[in-house]
Formats: C-alpha cells, structure tokens, sequence
C-alpha cells in the first residue's frame, strides 16, 4: 500500500498530466491549421511521440501551426502555475522544448516556415525591380 501511494500513484498521476498536455498540444496543431485552411491528412503516434500529417500551406499558416502547440503549453503553464504546479511544470518544459529550432521540433518547423517567407519577399522584391 506505502508503495503504491509513493510511487505507483504519483507516476500514474504524472502520466496522466503528461498525455493531456501533449493531447492539448497537438490538438491546438491541428486547431490552428483548420482554422487557417490547412488539411490535416492523418493524426498518429510515434516513437517520438504524436504527430500530424498536413498539407503544407502558405509559410506563415505553417509558421502559425507549427507555434501553435508550444505556445498552447506556455499558456496552459501561466494560466496553472499556482493551481496545478506538476501540469504547469510539464506544459512549461514541453513548450519550451518544442521552441527549440533542433531537428524536427516545432521551433524547427517555424524556422523553416520564416526562411521560406524570407525567400519569397526576395524573389517578389526581385521580381518588382525587373
Ligand atoms: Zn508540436
């Protein structure tokens, strides 16, 4: 009984706040990009996690979508930091990291969708000089 209420319950607990920040995250993904006319082809898990396959869309929709889980968790933190300290603290490390322009993160994916924003300013700008 002293074990399941020290250790059992707590990573129960800690998995069930866990998978509802991530659910929480990715639906804000998908929220964003129906919202801004982006087709959500397939929802699905990973090894690395959960993940949404979309049509690709103008860059700054994907820019939108591609920040739209991680500032989901930043806001889910602000707004259960005093009341649920364990879902804020998730949702804090979890948003955090996905900002991070790394390999396959959101913050990468953003990043992407900027520089493609960036290209095509140049080849307009190029473009209304001929
Ligand atoms: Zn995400």
């Amino acid at each position: 009984m002293v074990l399941f209420l020290i250790v059992i319950l707590p990573a129960i607990l800690y998995a069930i706040v866990a998978l509802l920040a991530v659910l929480i995250h990715e639906a804000a993904h998908v929220y964003v990009a129906t919202l801004l006319g982006i087709r959500v082809k397939r929802i699905g898990i990973s090894w690395r996690g959960p993940f949404i396959v979309r049509e690709q869309g103008t860059p700054v929709a994907c820019a939108c979508t591609a920040l739209a889980g991680p500032i989901s968790n930043l806001v889910l933190s602000i707004l259960f930091w005093s009341v649920a300290p364990t879902f804020a603290q998730f949702n804090l490390v979890l948003g955090v990291f996905n900002l991070i322009p790394m390999g396959g993160t959101d913050g990468s994916h953003a990043l992407l969708a900027f520089r493609r924003t960036q290209v095509m300013t140049a080849v307009q700008i190029g473009a209304a000089r001929k």
